[in-house]
């Protein structure tokens, strides 16, 4: 009884220590459950260790790390998979990604958060992330365009407008205004009309992205 005491003390402090890490690394929040001493000890033995390898750095993905080394999803991803919240193009990036990481070690602690699939494929990542990935003169990048045969482009979350900037390249926008409305609140990005070509997705694909990470919605607004 002693020594289950003790046990489940440690397990306790090494809980609240790897907590405490991973959310300071904005770790998904899928570990967090209510400690029952009594009947969870060996589910929580498991999420701590578990927690304690996303410190250690292991590449995260939108499917879990046994879907990534797996040909099947768990029952978690699955759901996620069947409500849209996944799509078959980020578990196809995450998988490939995670398997050159065997070759590419910088890729082994990677963290991506979205993949779109518009003219160009759009990769999103964690801040800090999107050079590994972009690979030593692109050539991560170029391996993928010839795998998902689409043009590559990765971007790292960010500050909302730094965010914009980054994806609207090689367009610049002029300005980014809140408008007021009976309906609520929306974002315009105002841009110069003269480089409307430029921009390499649609204005119903921009706004797609802002509000899958920001939650916000945009509109383009070309002067
Ligand atoms: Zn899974």
């Amino acid at each position: 009884m002693a020594q289950a005491t003790v046990n489940l003390k440690s397990i306790r402090l090494l809980c609240l220590f790897t907590d405490s890490v991973v959310s300071n690394i904005h770790a998904p929040k899928i570990i967090r459950a209510p400690i029952n001493p009594i009947t969870d000890i060996t589910s929580l033995y498991c999420k701590t260790l578990y927690k304690f390898f996303l410190y250690i750095g292991i590449m995260q993905s939108p499917i879990c790390e046994i879907c990534l080394k797996s040909d099947i999803l768990c029952g978690a991803c699955k759901e996620k998979f069947d409500s849209g919240a996944t799509t078959q193009l980020e578990i196809d990036i995450s998988r490939f990604l995670f398997n050159l990481a065997g070759k590419v070690k910088s890729l082994a602690d990677i963290k991506i958060l979205k993949v779109f699939d518009f003219k160009l494929i759009i990769i999103i990542t964690a801040r800090g992330d999107g050079a590994k990935i972009v690979g030593r003169g692109g050539s991560i990048v170029k391996v993928l365009a010839k795998k998902f045969k689409k043009p590559i482009k990765v971007i790292e979350h960010s500050q909302f407008k730094e965010f914009i900037q980054n994806l609207l390249q090689p367009v610049s926008f002029l300005g980014v205004n809140t408008v007021y409305t009976l309906n609520g609140e929306f974002y315009k990005v105002r841009i110069a009309e003269a480089q409307q070509a430029r921009l390499q997705f649609s204005q119903e694909e921009f706004s797609e992205i802002i509000k899958a990470l920001y939650g916000c919605k945009t509109e383009l607004s070309f002067e």
